[in-house]
């Protein structure tokens, strides 16, 4: 039965709104979700409130994006009362933890469907019964298993686009929930890779972000023998992209090999987000990362050293079980001496099913809220310095957009720095320019074409 054809039918003047939780991945599967619902002939709009059908997509990273996603979907039951809403579907990671798809819709009787993460396929199907039948389900049945390419996320063609390389991780942190809502890792094949590159460069994409929890570990598991710096390669080769991006990088699997192709391949941008988590090897050890702060603080000179004018970003946790001062003081040396030009910092956050959830020594809420403002403080001292390493200087920057609110063009460098001009200028999104830089404002640098 092809319920796509059968929405097209009913589907005339009823809205549909995507609001997404959480990292890139989830924000490229909305992507995907977006292109499902235009060819049921549904119209988007932006507001979950005025939709006729709500579609949220979940994080269960950390609690607090569970607790967002309680409160919207709390708010929407009086929508539902109204009228308005004819169609709520909660889907994505945590939807996909253990148990909980059930226990969320028996809690709330306004949710007509959950479904898993990777599950736009199933959106037609779905909406069909809700909307015909008022039939309720949740199916989680086959997501997380395979990737499937038939699902092409909807493009804005921006100059700058996410292209998901590999989905899943088998890297079991033992804070993370991720391993088991996401499943095991799998590659995308080069192929499909390719194509999808070479389709947004023909609509005027310039610069690409791959997308992977640990795209370090890309191509395990194919027949032949391609690791990630042979995918570069290949991208370089066989398509017209300007830029290369890439997150996430675990520093376990950073090979010499990948860090000669950032230092050798002119499309790669010199800027790395590989985070480490913690700076006490005990600690790393409990959340088993697989390094040591040394091993970690060589990596870094390794990459500043052969790849020069590099960035580095990273992610944090503070308040892991059993991090005493000391442990924390670790941290802060790693973040004193590598000085990231950005940090996401969290506090950490027990996850039902992880290993660390049931260790001993759980930290004070107080004290966890300390040490984030501590390190808060001491980051945004190197966000600084980084940005004033700059001035004076001439940097490239891909426009990405000539028209904002504040600033009149707006384009990021190799190593992810915003740069605004200072004064008006003729140029085109997507254009790479050399602006000498003469000013820093808020972390964004600023100057004139020269
Ligand atoms: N795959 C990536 C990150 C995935 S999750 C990596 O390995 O680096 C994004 C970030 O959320 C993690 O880097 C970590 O810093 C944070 N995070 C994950 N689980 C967490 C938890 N239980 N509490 C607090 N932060 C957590
Ligand atoms: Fe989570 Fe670790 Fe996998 Fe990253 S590498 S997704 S932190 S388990």
């Amino acid at each position: 039965m092809n319920y796509i054809e059968k929405l097209i039918d009913i589907s005339e003047g009823l809205t549909y709104s995507v609001k997404t939780y959480g990292c890139q991945m989830n924000v490229n599967d909305s992507m995907k979700i977006m292109a499902v619902m235009n060819e049921c002939g549904f119209h988007y709009t932006e507001s979950v409130y005025e939709s006729n059908i709500a579609i949220i997509n979940t994080c269960c990273v950390r609690e607090n994006a569970e607790n967002k996603v309680h409160g919207l979907v709390g708010n929407i039951k009086k929508l539902k009362e109204s009228g308005r809403n004819k169609a709520l579907i909660v889907l994505g990671c945590m939807m996909q933890q253990e148990g909980y798809a059930e226990e969320f819709m028996s809690r709330y009787s306004q949710v007509d469907a959950a479904l898993g993460t990777s599950d736009s396929a199933k959106l037609p199907e779905t909406i069909y019964k809700i909307l015909t039948n008022s039939e309720r389900a949740a199916d989680l049945s086959s997501a997380t298993k395979e990737i499937d390419e038939n699902a092409r996320p909807f493009r804005h063609y921006r100059i700058s686009e996410f292209v998901t390389i590999m989905t899943g991780c088998n890297n079991f942190c033992t804070y993370c929930v991720v391993p088991y809502v996401r499943g095991r890792e799998r590659s995308r094949e080069p192929k499909d890779i390719i194509y999808e590159i070479n389709e947004l460069t023909a609509h005027g994409t310039r610069e690409i972000v791959l997308l992977g929890q640990n795209v370090n570990s890309y191509g395990k598991g194919f027949d032949e023998k391609l690791d990630f710096s042979d995918l570069i390669q290949k991208i370089s080769d066989e398509t017209d992209v300007k830029r290369i991006r890439y997150m996430t990088s675990h520093p376990k699997d950073l090979s010499p090999k990948l860090i000669d192709t950032i230092a050798e391949n002119p499309l790669v941008c010199k800027h790395i987000h590989l985070p480490v988590q913690s700076g006490s090897t005990k600690i790393l050890k409990q959340m088993n990362r697989g390094y040591t702060k040394d091993d970690y603080l060589k990596l870094c000179d390794n990459l500043k050293s052969k790849v020069g004018d590099i960035i580095l970003s990273t992610d944090i946790i503070v308040g892991f079980p059993g991090e005493t001062d000391e442990d924390f003081k670790d941290t802060l040396d790693v973040v004193s001496r590598v000085q990231y030009g950005s940090a996401f910092m969290f506090k950490y956050s027990i996850r039902t099913g992880t290993k660390a959830a049931s260790m001993a020594d759980q930290v004070d809420e107080d004290i966890k809220s300390d040490r984030l403002q501590q390190l808060l403080t001491l980051q945004e001292k190197y966000t600084k310095k980084t940005a004033e390493r700059y001035l004076d200087k001439t940097v490239e920057v891909l426009v990405e957009s000539t028209h904002t609110e504040h600033r009149n063009v707006v384009g990021k460098t190799s190593q992810n720095l915003s740069v605004a001009l200072e004064s008006e200028c003729q140029v085109q999104a997507g254009d790479l320019l050399n602006v000498k830089i003469n000013e820093i404002k808020t972390h964004t640098l600023i100057g004139k074409i020269i």
